[in-house]
């Protein structure tokens, strides 16, 4: 009997510390919950007692995530970043907030799946749907988007909503296989590149190359004489940054400098035939490959745009236009000082400050900054 009590005693004493609300539990220790714990306040603590702290942290940690994602959904929406020196909500959420590339990356994709699929929210709030499950989902459906050749497929709302569900609850493991399943090519999952910084100065690269590749590869070390794939492949981008720079930086073709240089929502192209006659115009759109030439060179191939309030300038070079500083409709002139090289989130951003509408950009994160198995 004696022992039945005692046992029941120390059940519902377990019961009273666990019932117990942070302020109540805080003040039967003397320890204030205003700011965050500190060591000694929690070895004060009952280890049932810290086990029902530990699991209201996690409950916090939760619900400030969710907050978090609500707030970059609108920043995404409205494209606030541009208002700064950012050039998408994932060039934001790394260089602005902090975050690792990765953790960057599942959360702008889950801001993604949450702006088409609003009911992910409650999901995601209710514990069901992580956000790593989400960003998954996202990486999914923009998979399952891209149609070989480039083109763009549309998946139906009703096709990411029964995903969405058959997701729900399930373990990361549990979610893999059920996008795999449903995936169209599902070596195309299983073949996104993984990167991962090992050291300060080295990252791991993985990638799945199928058998032509596997050949030139062979190939081309046995040509260069170069003993490692890693070796190769830094040849190899220098190689082709070098070539490039030259041909955009010096002696590049009309074309190909237009290429890299989109004319923007003030800048349209014009045969060669007419440059000669267009470049003397600074009333005329045209861009001359002159002044791309020079543009490039004075922005070595970035973004000019400098915040306002910081003057931070942005770091994107994917993408750029060159962007009349006062639109030729207000009375800019196509010359050299009203030019400047804009990506397209603040080449919109100066459209919209203009009053000059053009059509909306679909959102994309930086391919210079973005890893590749988020892209
Ligand atoms: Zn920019």
């Amino acid at each position: 009997m004696r022992t039945i009590f005692r046992r029941l005693s120390f059940e519902i004493k377990n019961l009273i510390s666990c019932a117990y609300t942070g302020h109540e539990m805080a003040e039967k220790h003397g320890v204030t919950l205003k700011g965050v714990m500190n060591k000694n306040e929690l070895r004060k603590l009952s280890d049932l007692e810290l086990l029902e702290f530990t699991s209201r942290a996690a409950k916090n940690e939760k619900a400030a995530t969710l907050v978090l994602l609500e707030h970059l959904l609108e920043v995404d929406v409205r494209r606030a970043f541009a208002a700064d020196a950012y050039s998408s909500l994932f060039d934001y959420v790394v260089r602005g907030l902090k975050y690792s590339e990765s953790q960057a990356a599942e959360r702008v994709s889950a801001v993604r799946l949450m702006r088409e699929t609003p009911e992910v929210k409650t999901h995601i709030e209710s514990g069901a749907l992580t956000l790593t499950s989400a960003a998954m989902i996202q990486r999914h459906i923009r998979a399952e988007m891209s149609a070989p050749g480039g083109s763009k497929v549309k998946v139906p709302k009703e096709t990411k909503a029964a995903l969405i569900t058959e997701c729900l609850g399930q373990s990361k493991r549990e979610v893999e296989k059920i996008l795999l399943s449903h995936a169209s090519e599902p070596v195309r999952l299983a073949s996104q590149e993984l990167t991962r910084q090992v050291t300060a100065t080295h990252t791991e690269l993985k990638i799945l190359i199928d058998e032509e590749t596997r050949e030139l590869l062979k190939r081309a070390k046995e040509l260069s004489q170069t003993s490692t794939t890693a070796e190769l492949l830094k040849q190899t981008l220098q190689t082709i940054i070098e070539k490039r720079e030259r041909q955009l930086g010096k002696s590049a073709p009309a074309n190909e400098a237009q290429e890299h240089s989109k004319p923007s929502h003030s800048a349209t192209s014009t045969p060669p035939e007419e440059e000669s006659k267009e470049a003397r115009n600074p009333n005329a759109r045209y861009i001359p490959t002159q002044f791309r030439r020079a543009i490039f060179t004075r922005s070595n191939g970035q973004c000019e745009y400098r915040a306002p309030h910081t003057d931070a300038r942005c770091t994107s070079s994917a993408h750029l236009h060159v962007d009349h500083v006062l639109p030729l409709a207000l009375g800019g002139k196509t010359e050299l000082k009203n030019l400047r090289h804009l990506c397209s989130a603040h080449n919109q951003k100066a459209a919209q400050i203009a009053g000059i509408a053009i059509p909306a950009i679909t959102p994309t994160r930086n391919p210079k900054n973005a890893p590749a198995k988020y892209r």
